[in-house]
């Protein structure tokens, strides 16, 4: 059993005639449940290691210079400035201790009378210590931002090479993973070669440049139709990407990716977006955990064996007979969990009994470039110019806040009318060494561009 050391209590969180619940995560689930919990009887303390929420599905478009990081990222503060019964702190929650109801975070320590998870997944590199090492994942704003740097101080750099052999794999990008997000990255990344870097490079010739998406399985976007996985891949070829279908990659160090039995690639610029891994904290009992790491809940979103712990989201694996492996890591379920747990806890207030989470699939769609995209709704899938403009009116309507939703629209009027995204400037943070440990706060070390 994990016991927290003895720590201080996280200071200046007020003491309350209420339950206390504390929500580990703002993602998606966390912060649906926080806001519906908004003015009821319970105290609620969400934590989360950024002082922002981050929108996940335009995170491809900050790598690619189309949006902005503050587009994509929400100040949590400002979303609780009405709400006494919602305290939020940033902190790192490392450890459980389940028996006296305590979590150890970087702030200190701190109880709860229900804790909720949603710590949502990260970056799965399948053990490979080399590709997680040179290879550029994009799980964060912060990692969308580490690729917009390195993609363009590539060119910086190729253009001050005199060979085309030198400039190659400067050039080329090789994108891993055939899901929504490797398709809408190839897409994006494709444009700009198309449309963009010519204009800003005109001595460099962009035939040299290849934009290659590579999947280990026989389709791209498995889970959709049969028709959007052909016209998607249709699209991404129209564009000039090679995808390279039931292809593994081996081994990449830094410079050249080894392919199972095809020839290797030279880049020094490796996407990884081809899986994911929960997040976890110690303490969880190994018997809560699922063979992927997912912690696994009945149909409450209640952790097994616990009377008082809940898991939501990308975290949780909920087996149903629709869904006996588990519902898709997808943001619709994370939010529909997390309003069935909210209406749950609110009957837990009048004494009612909690009703099981069903969950209702409103479809999937991807976007591969400009009036190119597919739509799987659960009665009809679609695709080409109608299905882009959906794709775009469903994200502009899903990020939050007003001033965002108009900055967005303003960016992709001017992207798509213009073809000139105006973002493809080189800012690295520069911290001086003797801040940096303050400035870390025992987080994720920060990227600096390249
Ligand atoms: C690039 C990309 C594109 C995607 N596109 C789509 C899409 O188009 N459609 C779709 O439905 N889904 C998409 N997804 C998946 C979707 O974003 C996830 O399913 C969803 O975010 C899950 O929500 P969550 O609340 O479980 O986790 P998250 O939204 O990931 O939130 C987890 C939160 O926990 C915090 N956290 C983690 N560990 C700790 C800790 N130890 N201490 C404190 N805080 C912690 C994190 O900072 C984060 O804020 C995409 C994902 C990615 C990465």
């Amino acid at each position: 059993m994990i016991t927290v050391q003895e720590l201080t209590p996280i200071p200046n969180i007020p003491k309350s005639n209420y339950r206390r619940i504390v929500i580990v995560g703002a993602g998606f689930a966390g912060l649906k449940l926080a806001q519906k919990l908004a003015k009821t009887d319970y105290q609620v303390v969400l934590l989360d290691k950024n002082n922002y929420h981050q929108f996940q599905p335009l995170l491809y478009q900050v790598a690619t210079a189309a949006l902005s990081p503050s587009a994509v990222s929400f100040p949590l503060r400002r979303l609780f400035h009405k709400t006494e019964n919602i305290i939020f702190r940033m902190a790192v929650v490392r450890k459980i201790d389940k028996e006296k109801k305590l979590l150890e975070t970087n702030l200190g320590q701190l109880n709860y009378d229900m804790l909720v998870l949603s710590q949502g997944a990260n970056t799965n590199f399948f053990g490979n210590k080399n590709i997680q090492t040179h290879a550029a994942p994009m799980k964060s704003t912060s990692e969308a931002l580490y690729i917009r740097n390195k993609i363009i101080s590539n060119y910086e750099r190729a253009v001050n090479l005199p060979t085309v052999e030198e400039r190659r794999p400067i050039m080329n990008v090789v994108i891993v993973g055939g899901g929504a997000t490797g398709v809408e990255l190839a897409g994006a990344i494709a444009e700009l070669r198309n449309h963009v870097f010519p204009k800003d490079y005109p001595q460099l010739s962009f035939e040299n440049m290849r934009v290659i998406l590579i999947e280990a399985g026989g389709s791209l976007l498995a889970g959709l139709s049969e028709s959007s996985r052909g016209k998607a891949k249709s699209y991404l070829e129209k564009l000039g990407v090679e995808v390279m279908l039931n292809t593994m990659v081996e081994d990449y160090d830094g410079f050249s990716v080894q392919l199972k039995d095809k020839e290797p690639i030279q880049t020094i610029t490796l996407l990884w977006a081809a899986g994911i891994k929960a997040n976890s904290l110690l303490g969880i009992s190994p018997e809560q955990i699922s063979k992927n790491g997912r912690l696994i809940v009945d149909e409450n979103n209640r952790l097994i064996n616990e009377d008082a712990i809940f898991v939501l989201g990308d975290q949780c694996v909920q087996k149903d007979e629709k869904y006996p492996e588990g519902h898709p890591q997808v943001a619709q379920v994370a939010i529909q969990q997390a309003s069935n747990l909210a209406n749950n806890l609110k009957l837990d207030l009048k004494g009612k009994p909690w009703k099981p989470f069903k969950y209702r699939d409103l479809g999937s769609m991807a976007t591969v470039g400009k009036k190119m995209a597919v739509v799987d709704l659960p009665f009809i899938s679609f695709q080409g110019i109608f299905a882009w403009l959906v794709w775009l009116f469903v994200h502009l309507m899903a990020i939050l806040g007003v001033k965002n939703k108009l900055i967005i629209f303003i960016n992709w009027a001017w992207k798509y009318l213009a073809f000139d995204p105006s973002l493809r400037l080189l800012i690295r943070p520069k911290y001086i060494k003797r801040h940096k440990r303050e400035w870390l706060l025992d987080q994720d070390e920060p990227e600096e561009g390249s």
